[in-house]
């Protein structure tokens, strides 16, 4: 495996990081999780951009143009020959000194690592998930943003512990107000008929690009899509409700808090949102072997 980290393309082994980096001793630092599926990164873009926009939210300036990072993110999957792989890439604020702050590390640090995907079992796709509501809220808006995708997910991983805790594989998070904001690393969609509905990125979710994704797929599709605030009664009282993320792709979700949802099985537009989504992640991005950067 050849990692990326900070110019140089490097073993696993050698690919260490300073214990004074600020990204280790604080969580300061911003990250992406991007996919490449057979020799098309997924919308490589717009993950840069994020990535960007995360970056100059907190202060953080990364050492390389966008144009430099797409390019890296490419040339690295070249390197370890991968058509497939989930991609990491990290930037942290550095090495500093114990004293937290930021402008004490002069450059930030950047790093790349792809890796053969290992998918969740399928079975879990075909059933559905269950997902319990914790007393974890997402963190507010105005203390620090979901918008930005941090290193650091000690709100998210506190959710997670307290689903798995539970017994659920995911759980889904409310913000201080009560209202659905999202899972641990997933937004959140019910269908009800032929409307979708999902949370406003406001409300305290971050910005996914396979929502947004989700959302042109569903309108392309004739579905109505709206980005409105909903509580735990809609989700209850809902046809179907899935999970979208890099990582998680479309996860039906079946039963919340023990209340069914719909007929108990992903439902019909769930499934057929998938089965449009998986064509379009191997057509909608950046060709790792071409020159070509964007093809849509
Ligand atoms: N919410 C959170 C908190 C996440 O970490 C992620 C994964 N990056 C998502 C939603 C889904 O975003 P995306 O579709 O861009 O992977």
């Amino acid at each position: 495996m050849i990692i990326f980290l900070d110019g140089r393309w490097i073993s696993r082994e050698e690919a260490t990081v300073s214990v004074f980096d600020h990204g280790l001793l604080y969580g300061d630092g911003v990250f992406e999780g991007i996919r490449a599926y057979d020799g098309v990164v997924f919308r490589l873009k717009e993950h840069i951009d994020r990535l960007y926009q995360s970056a100059k939210a907190i202060l953080l300036d990364i050492p390389y143009t966008q144009e430099e990072m797409h390019d890296l993110v490419l040339e690295l999957l070249r390197k370890n020959n991968f058509g497939s792989a989930y991609v990491r890439l990290v930037v942290t604020r550095g090495v500093g000194d114990l004293g937290l702050d930021p402008f004490k590390c002069p450059r930030a640090s950047v790093i790349i690592i792809a890796q053969e995907l290992a998918l969740f079992p399928a079975d879990l796709y075909e059933k559905g998930i269950q997902v319990v509501t914790v007393s974890t809220r997402r963190n507010r808006s105005d203390v620090l943003a979901p918008a930005i995708k941090s290193l650091n997910y000690l709100n998210n991983i506190m959710a997670k512990i307290e689903a798995r805790r539970a017994g659920a594989q995911e759980a889904l998070m409310l913000n201080t107000e009560g209202y659905v904001a999202e899972g641990t690393g997933e937004n959140v969609f019910l269908v009800r008929e032929r409307s979708l509905l999902t949370p406003p990125a406001y409300i305290g979710a971050l910005k996914g690009i396979t929502r947004q994704a989700v959302i042109e797929l569903a309108t392309s599709l004739g579905f109505k899509v709206q980005e409105q605030p909903f509580t735990l009664h809609d989700v209850y009282t809902a046809d179907e409700m899935f999970f979208t993320g890099t990582a998680a792709e479309i996860v039906p979700v079946v039963m919340v808090d023990g209340r069914t949802i719909g007929d108990g099985i992903p439902g019909a537009v769930t499934r057929e949102l998938i089965q449009a989504f998986h064509h379009m992640v191997r057509q909608d991005g950046s060709r790792i072997e071409s020159s070509v950067k964007q093809v849509s």
